[in-house]
């Protein structure tokens, strides 16, 4: 959904959206939404710059980093964010634009807002940067790739937590 800047005025407007699954594209193959993201807030104009403020709520589901069971996370983002024109950015001079990059500003086009894209950008800034289905994940077994939550498989195994793993290879790089 797009809003039309040309229809915004000072005193802004209440917007809501409805996001379906299958239409908005997360492009991050770890995570899916599986019911529509919502988004309720308030848009506003100044001049060329237009503020959107409000929350998103969305169910995710998210693959675990270690042992890739998918987990349900719902997720619930406020947010205030302003944009100016594409057209009066490329149009101001460099160091104005890298103003506006600093200040967090994005950039619409063709006069228009797009909500998608808004989403899609606050769902992914929300997602937790470790991604585990629960603390204590053990992971999947380096050698079968059996889940070893699920129990221990029958490889052998150099009693190395997988958590410590790359820190052993580090320091096998530092010997060589
Ligand atoms: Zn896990
Ligand atoms: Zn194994």
């Amino acid at each position: 959904m797009r809003i039309e800047v040309e229809s915004l005025t000072e005193a802004g407007r209440p917007v809501e959206s409805v996001h379906e699954p299958g239409r908005l594209d997360l492009e991050d193959e770890q995570v899916r939404l599986v019911s529509p993201a919502r988004l309720e807030g308030r848009a506003r104009r100044k001049g060329e710059e237009v503020r959107l403020s409000g929350k998103i709520t969305a169910e995710l589901e998210i693959d675990c980093d270690r042992c890739l069971t998918p987990t349900r996370a719902p997720l619930e983002v406020e947010f205030d964010t302003s944009f100016i024109s594409s057209e009066v950015a490329a149009g101001a001079p460099e160091n104005v634009e890298l103003l506006a990059e600093d200040m967090g500003l994005a950039a619409y086009e063709g006069g228009e807002v797009d909500l998608d894209e808004l989403v899609r950008e606050q769902i992914l800034l929300a997602l937790p940067t470790r991604r585990l289905c629960r603390e204590e994940c053990r992971g999947l077994c380096p050698h079968c790739g059996a889940d070893l939550n699920a129990g221990d498989c029958s490889c052998e195994r150099g009693e190395v937590d997988p958590r410590w793993a790359a820190l052993a290879d580090l320091k096998k790089d530092e010997k060589t």
